[in-house]
């Protein structure tokens, strides 16, 4: 197959959203862009709005103001479920694997989901191309746990394992949410390593506080503040921008979800 042409169509793009809960402004007129393949981080001080910008794009909120857009395509009045077979997958905090099924069959099930539901309903070819089981589990380096019940995975490993099951069901936009809560150090450098390695063929946002993960991964850095877009860019220069370091010493960074 060619190469398909060049497109300069974000996979994601936020116009003017507000999420009011009861007055409470969560999202304040948020705009936001990202290009296919990109790993985007997006941080914030507690109460910034960073679960409920997830919330928005999953469907779980519903914007006050303000549209979404997934490659091209208004997420405006979909449905939870729809949005996610569209192509947007969100792996939430704590993991959520089948505990006495093995490594593989995890895998396995996962994979066959999404497929049932793309052949029958879109009857065109997945746009990244399917992965073997093994390659996943060399991707997410499970391969010589294969065979084990996934209740015997370390924290770790379950997140891995949830994000194999995730890339098993092909979405173009994967949404991560605070992944390296909990873990060793050890453990969240091998999942950095591995959100590197799925970006391209995926375009991946991720939310974190741990501000060592944020460097070994980031690129480029989105910073949320009462709702509304702070600053962007490299992890360099949004420590440096007088604004975030306000925000952050003024708030504090503590941990919350
Ligand atoms: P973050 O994840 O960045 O800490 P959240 O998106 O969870 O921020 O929350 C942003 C703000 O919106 C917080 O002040 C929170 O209390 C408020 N909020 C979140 N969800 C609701 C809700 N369902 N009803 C009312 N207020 C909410
Ligand atoms: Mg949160």
């Amino acid at each position: 197959m060619n190469a398909p042409a060049p497109t300069t169509e974000p996979i994601l793009s936020i116009e003017n959203l507000t999420v009011n809960f009861d007055g409470f402004k969560a999202l304040n007129n948020l705009t936001f862009s990202m290009e296919p393949g990109e790993l985007r981080v997006v941080i914030g001080p507690n109460g910034a709005g960073k679960t409920t910008f997830l919330d928005s794009i999953t469907g779980k909120v519903r914007p006050t103001q303000g549209d979404l857009f997934f490659k091209g395509r208004s997420l405006k009045g979909l449905a939870e479920y729809e949005i996610s077979r569209l192509g947007i997958g969100r792996k939430f905090q704590t993991p959520r694997v089948y505990q006495n099924l093995t490594v593989r069959q995890n895998l396995d099930l996962s994979g066959n989901q999404r497929k049932g539901v793309m052949h029958t309903l879109f009857r065109k070819p997945l746009r990244v191309e399917r992965q073997s089981i093994d390659q996943l589990l060399e991707i997410v380096g499970l391969m010589p746990k294969a065979h084990l019940p996934a209740a015997l995975l370390s924290h770790g490993e379950k997140q891995r394992l949830e994000i194999g099951m995730l890339v098993a069901q092909s979405p173009d936009l994967l949404l991560v949410d605070e992944p390296a809560a909990g873990l060793t150090d050890e453990e969240t450098y091998q999942l950095g390593e591995l959100l590197i390695s799925l970006a391209e063929a995926h375009s991946i946002i991720v939310i974190e506080h741990d501000m060592e993960f944020v460097r070994q991964i980031a690129r480029k850095v989105t910073v949320l503040h009462e709702g509304s877009l702070l600053c962007e860019g490299t992890m360099d220069e949004v420590q440096n921008d007088d604004r975030v370091i306000e925000v952050y010493l003024g708030k504090g960074e503590g941990d919350e979800h």
